[in-house]
C-alpha cells in the first residue's frame, strides 16, 4: 500500500485521514503544528502524539519531500531550489530576501499550457499539474531548510518565509483544485499562518476561475497583462481568446469586491518595440480609468525586463524606455513599479524561474550530475552551472 503524503492535506483534509485512522480531529492539529510548524516528518519525533497513533501513522502516512536536484544561493541572499518531480521533470522555487520580508516564488505546474509568446516556459509546453503535496513541499523545505540555516528575522517569530507568490512555473488556477487546500495551509494559524494579503496567485487572466478564487479563498491577486488591447494581447497570451480584455478587468473588478488587498497587481513584462511605446502606456492608464471596460480599477503596475531566449523572437526594453513607461503611468496616478532584479549571479530573477526546466535532455542530465554530488557527498548537490534566467511569470 502506498503510504499516504500528509503534505497533501489542509486541516480538513488531515482530520478525515484521522477519522479514517479512528483519531479524533484534535490529531490533525497536532500534526499539522509538527509538520508545517516545526517542519517534522518523522513520526517518532513527535512526541506528544500517542505512541499507538505514531504507530498507526508509521504504516499508512509519510511526510513527502521533494528531491532537491541543486540549491543555488546568491551573494545577494537569493536561494533558487531545482526540485525533481519525477519522469524527467524539474520544478523551480526562488527566495528572495529583503529588510522587511521573505517572500518565496512558487511553482504550481511542471511546465505550462498557456503559452505567453515571452514565457520560455510556455514554449516548451506542458508536462503535468503538480500535486498539492508538491506544492507545499517547496515551501516546507525552503522555511525549514533555511531555518536551519539561521535565515531569518531576529526575535521570537521563527518564520523566515514571510510572502508566497505563485508565481514560478505553470498557471495556478489551471490546477485549481490542488492550489486551494495549498492556499489554506499557507493560511492556516496551525501553519504557516499567512495573512491573505500575504499570499499571491499570479493569473494570466482565467476569468472565471477568478471568480471562484474570489469566492473560496480570496487571496491577493495578480494578472499578467503584458498588453493593452486584445489584438496584441491574443498574439502574446493565446489565453486571452477565450474571453478577452474587457471580461478580464470585470473579473478583475468583481474580485476586488472580496479581495484582502483594494488593488490588483498587474505585471507587464517590456518588450522592446511590441508593447512598451508612450501610445501603450496611455492606452494602459484608459484601460483601468473610468472610461475602461470595469470603470476605474484600483491597481499597480509591475513592470518587468524581459530576459530574453532565442526562440522568442523578442528584445528586453532598454532601460530608459522602460522609465519612461513608468513616468507615464506614475503622472496618470498609477502605482508603478520597476522590477529588480535579484540573485543575478545565479540567473534568479524575480518570477523568472528557468524556462529549461522543460528541456529534458538538459534537466535529464543536471540531475544525473546532483545525484551523483548526492551520492558521494550525502548532502544537498552544490550548484552545477547557472540556470536560464527567462521563464514564467503568471
Ligand atoms: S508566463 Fe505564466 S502562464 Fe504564461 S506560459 Fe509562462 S508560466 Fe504559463
Amino acid at each position: 500500500m502506498t503510504a499516504v503524503n500528509l503534505l497533501d492535506f489542509d486541516l480538513d483534509g488531515l482530520a478525515a485521514f484521522c477519522e479514517r485512522l479512528g483519531e479524533k480531529r484534535f490529531r490533525a492539529v497536532q500534526l499539522m503544528r509538527w509538520i508545517h510548524q516545526r517542519g517534522e516528518s518523522e513520526f517518532e519525533r513527535m512526541s506528544d502524539l500517542a505512541k499507538a497513533f505514531r504507530a498507526k501513522l508509521a504504516g499508512a502516512a509519510e511526510v513527502r519531500a521533494l528531491p532537491v536536484i541543486s540549491e543555488h544561493r546568491s551573494a545577494d541572499g537569493t536561494v533558487k531550489w531545482l526540485f525533481d518531480v519525477g519522469a524527467g521533470n524539474a520544478i523551480e522555487t526562488v527566495f528572495i530576501p529583503e529588510d522587511d520580508r521573505g517572500t518565496l516564488c512558487v511553482s504550481s505546474q511542471a511546465g505550462c499550457a498557456v503559452g505567453c509568446r515571452f514565457c520560455s516556459t510556455g514554449h516548451q509546453g506542458f508536462s503535468r499539474n503538480l500535486s498539492t503535496g508538491e506544492i507545499l513541499a517547496q515551501l516546507w523545505h525552503a522555511e525549514h531548510s533555511l531555518r536551519r540555516l539561521g535565515v531569518g528575522r531576529s526575535g521570537p517569530d521563527p518564520r523566515v518565509i514571510t510572502n508566497v507568490v505563485m508565481m514560478g512555473m505553470g498557471e495556478p488556477l489551471q490546477n485549481y483544485a490542488a492550489v486551494i487546500p495549498a492556499l489554506r495551509v499557507m493560511l492556516d494559524d496551525h501553519a504557516y499562518g499567512l495573512s491573505r494579503r500575504r499570499v499571491t496567485v499570479s493569473t494570466s487572466g482565467m476569468v472565471a476561475k477568478i471568480d471562484t478564487l474570489r469566492d473560496e479563498c480570496p487571496v491577493a491577486l495578480a494578472v499578467s497583462l503584458h498588453a493593452p488591447d486584445d489584438e496584441l494581447r491574443n498574439d502574446l497570451v493565446p489565453l486571452n481568446r477565450k474571453d478577452g480584455l474587457a471580461a478580464l478587468l470585470r473579473a478583475c473588478k468583481r474580485y476586488l469586491e472580496r479581495a484582502p488587498r483594494d488593488f490588483i497587481t498587474f505585471e507587464y513584462c517590456m518588450l522592446d518595440g511590441v508593447n512598451d511605446s508612450d501610445a501603450h502606456a496611455r492606452a494602459l492608464l484608459e484601460l483601468v480609468s473610468a472610461r475602461g471596460p470595469a470603470g476605474r480599477l484600483p491597481c499597480k503596475f509591475n513592470l518587468i525586463p524581459f530576459n530574453p531566449f532565442p526562440q522568442s523572437g523578442l528584445r528586453r526594453s532598454a532601460a530608459p524606455r522602460v522609465q519612461a513607461f513608468a513616468k507615464l503611468l506614475l503622472d496618470g496616478g498609477i502605482v508603478t513599479t520597476v522590477r529588480k532584479t535579484r540573485g543575478d549571479d545565479i540567473d534568479a530573477a524575480c518570477g523568472q524561474l528557468a524556462g529549461e526546466v522543460q528541456d529534458r535532455t538538459r534537466v535529464e542530465v543536471r540531475m544525473q550530475r546532483g545525484r551523483e554530488r548526492l551520492s558521494t557527498d550525502g548532502k544537498v548537490a552544490a550548484p552545477v552551472r547557472p540556470l536560464a534566467p527567462e521563464g514564467p511569470l503568471a
